[in-house]
């Protein structure tokens, strides 16, 4: 796959990229990311990118034809002619739909992923309506720019391209994700869209916190229910809506039952 980050900030991509999965896979050769500094794209002595908001209001808005004319420079077909399996170019906003693991997967088999950060009050509406195909935001907060936001798309998508992680399997029983089980792997759970369950390593105890019996025991069967259980009991704790896309088997939902009436009885107390 093929990245390209449009920014004011070239250097702010040293470090987040240059770690871990990320890097290995650009080693490899398995993504390729470069960055372009919108700058080198405004003609003006001062190499000015923003401007005043027209209409009046706070605050300076990145102009657009830096981000036209770098976006050109690329060799993208053009947005009608795109397959947009293949190719996509992205604006991070505040503003857009909410980025999540679904999307994560559908962008890792992208060839090439263009990601537009914007800064100040935001881009001209422009980049959004003619240039960009997708406007996607990385939660429900205000970052101080679309950097933050590229990196965390770019590391997301990255992990998932086929090769980045050693064991594929485990990127299929992660937080979130639907994934299949993997035939002829040690499988141990799939998440099927739960939140991963709870790890322990080694000392078995420490500092008088010891870890779950039941992992010692070596009866699969019962290590699988216990994570199943301990991802249902984390889900339903921290982030009870994503039990709505959830295929719940009829001991889950008894499990279900349980803890909510035990939930009940600790509030009458
Ligand atoms: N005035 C805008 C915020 C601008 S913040 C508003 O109220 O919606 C400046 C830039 O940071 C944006 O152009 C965008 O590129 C980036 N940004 C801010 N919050 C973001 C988020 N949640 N997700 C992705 N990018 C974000």
């Amino acid at each position: 796959m093929k990245i390209d980050i449009l920014t004011i900030f070239p250097d702010f991509f040293r470090g987040p990229l240059d770690y871990g999965i990320v890097r290995r896979a650009r080693e490899a050769g398995l993504v390729e990311v470069n960055i372009h500094d919108l700058r080198a794209f405004a003609h003006d002595r001062h190499r000015t990118v923003d401007d005043r908001p027209f209409g009046g209001g706070e605050g300076m808005v990145l102009k657009p034809e830096p981000i036209f004319e770098c976006i050109e420079t690329l060799g993208m077909v053009a947005r009608e002619e795109r397959a947009p399996e293949k190719q996509s170019v992205i604006l991070l906003s505040a503003q857009g739909r909410r980025f999540a693991q679904a999307e994560a997967a559908d962008l890792s088999s992208l060839e090439r992923m263009v990601l537009i950060c914007g800064r100040y009050e935001g881009v001209d509406e422009r980049v959004g309506h003619y240039l960009a195909d997708r406007e996607l935001s990385i939660g429900d907060y205000v970052l101080s720019g679309g950097e933050l936001g590229a990196a965390v798309i770019v590391d997301t998508v990255i992990r998932l391209i086929p090769g980045a992680v050693g064991n594929q399997a485990s990127t299929q029983q992660e937080s979130f994700t639907l994934g299949e089980s993997i035939e002829g792997t040690s499988s141990t759970c799939v998440s099927g869209g739960l939140l991963d369950y709870p790890h322990y390593t080694r000392p078995a105890e420490f500092r008088g916190m010891p870890v779950p019996e039941v992992l010692f025991s070596g009866n699969h069967e019962e290590i699988k229910r216990w994570r199943r259980r301990t991802a249902l009991e984390k889900t339903l704790r921290n982030r009870p809506d994503l039990l709505d896309g959830v295929e719940l088997n009829s001991e889950d939902e008894k499990f279900m039952a349980q803890l909510l009436r035990a939930g009940e009885s600790q509030e009458e107390h």
